[in-house]
């Protein structure tokens, strides 16, 4: 293996670490549910319950005296895929 073909190996895995970075921030900022059935992403939201909520304090930045104080949700979703029709449920957590 000579110097280009690995400098070339180097760039390749630093792009391919870059992708999945962001592929995995994607997946935590936008939910995204995929059919357990056919693994189609086509899946729409039909329902909800709050299973638990609590208020939380992001910690980091912001003054100490707060009032930045979120509300976090554990949901329960109930799910059905537009692809193959398939109902199913997951479940989720949103701070608001
Ligand atoms: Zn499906």
């Amino acid at each position: 293996m000579n110097q280009s073909t690995l400098f070339f190996l180097v760039l390749l895995a630093m792009f391919l670490g870059i992708l999945f970075f962001n592929l995995y921030q994607r997946n935590t900022t936008k939910e995204v549910h995929k059919c357990p059935k056919c693994d189609s992403l086509d899946v729409i939201e039909v329902d909800h319950q709050t299973v638990d909520s609590r208020t939380v304090i992001p910690s980091g930045g912001g003054s100490p005296a707060g009032g930045d104080v979120r509300l976090q949700l554990d949901m329960k979703l109930f799910l059905r895929c537009k692809s193959c029709g398939h109902g199913f449920q997951t479940k989720t957590t949103r701070t608001y």
